[in-house]
């Protein structure tokens, strides 16, 4: 594809969900001084700011989505959960289920960050565009069919999966690059075949004991969970390693009609949440190696949705590496690469490569062809 057709959809009140008062991801209490929870969005805003301001936003169509009806979010969640979402929301503050802090805003915003990236996989397949990427908050991985977690009011990413196939689609698959295990897109389609999740992220982070290797589906939906834990301390090549040697062939062994990408960022070596080492580099060549997947599977069809990435100042190069990569364009210029391009954590270590080697001949997907 020589000139994608692209949409960047965004919407301003995303950006106004806020958890309330706190430090990092616990809010005030005993021992926490009032500073900000991470997802409050003066960042994403900036990310927004640098696309714009490197010129590549003029290669996108921007796109002002509408908030998920009942009918779309009933296709994950619970009414019950619906309902304790918009009470905690409408009463200004509370947590909405496990640390899923909201303000007046939320609820409109988690409308909106569903919104967007259904809105973003229907005119993707009805051929309005051919890439889509979603710049939303709140994010949505770990949000369970009955209770929102971690930040996660609504799941955004598995929504969007459920509305395509409510569109015909038969089988979606979601790669999850978020530091964080995506226990609730898991959750979502463990049993489904016709979903494949892939999730690479940090062993043992977050959830606790979730996304192991020997998680990979129950009942019909086995063989279609892929979990990839990598180590504490892995950077570009082991990423790129676990696209190359396992998203790949399991997605051509799996032959999806759609990609979504949970596209977060805070694998980063500069993020506070998580101990990764990728690079603005790392995020663009995932993106092209995705966008390369799509034309070869999916007639080009992909879209993108951000999910975490806390990092005040790096987290806008990190979304500037993923948007000119969906664009075609070359790697950014990146004033902080300096600080991490170097490490050794950089290089593919024996640890990385063995869960990789593991995943390779024991994985029911990518053991089946060897
Ligand atoms: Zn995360």
């Amino acid at each position: 594809m020589s000139t994608p057709n692209l949409a960047w959809y965004s919407h301003e009140i995303c950006f106004w969900h806020d958890p309330g008062p706190g430090s990092g991801y616990v809010p005030v209490g005993p021992g926490v001084e009032p500073l900000r929870q991470f997802a409050v969005d003066p960042d994403l805003r900036r990310a927004e700011g640098l696309v714009k301001a490197s010129g590549v936003m003029d290669r996108y169509t921007e796109v002002t989505p509408v908030p998920a009806s009942d009918e779309d979010l009933l296709l994950v969640h619970v009414p019950e959960h619906i309902d304790r979402v918009e009470a905690t929301s409408a009463m200004g503050a509370g947590d909405a289920g496990v640390y899923a802090h909201v303000n007046y805003h939320s609820a409109r915003a988690a409308r909106l960050a569903v919104g967007a990236c259904v809105q973003a996989t229907t005119s993707v397949l009805e051929g309005q565009f051919d890439r889509a990427y979603c710049l939303v908050r709140p994010p949505g991985h770990h949000a369970e069919p009955d209770r929102a977690m971690a930040l996660c009011l609504y799941n955004n990413v598995a929504v969007a999966a459920r509305a395509a196939q409510r569109r015909g689609v038969q089988r979606v698959l979601i790669v999850d690059w978020d530091v964080h295990h995506g226990n609730g897109i898991q959750r979502t389609f463990y049993e489904d075949p016709d979903v494949l999740y892939i999730s690479i992220h940090q062993e043992g982070l977050f959830p606790a004991a979730s996304g192991l290797v020997m998680e990979t589906g129950s009942g019909a939906g086995t063989g279609t969970t892929l979990n990839v834990p990598l180590p504490a301390g892995s950077g570009h090549e082991a990423y790129l390693a676990a696209v190359s040697r396992l998203v790949e062939p399991a997605a051509r062994a799996f032959d999806p009609g759609l990609i979504l990408v949970a596209a977060g960022v805070d694998a980063s070596g500069h993020d506070p949440m998580g101990r990764m080492m990728c690079t603005s580099r790392t995020f663009h060549d995932m993106t092209s190696m995705m966008c390369r997947l799509a034309e070869e599977l999916t007639e080009g069809k992909i879209v993108f949705a951000h999910e975490g990435g806390y990092s005040a100042w790096y987290q806008p190069m990190l979304v500037l590496g993923t948007a000119t990569a969906i664009a075609g364009l070359p790697t950014p210029e990146d004033p902080f690469l300096h600080s991490l391009e170097h490490l050794p954590g950089q290089r593919l270590r024996p640890l990385q490569s063995r869960v990789i080697e593991h995943l390779e001949s024991h994985h029911p997907l990518l053991a089946q062809g060897r």
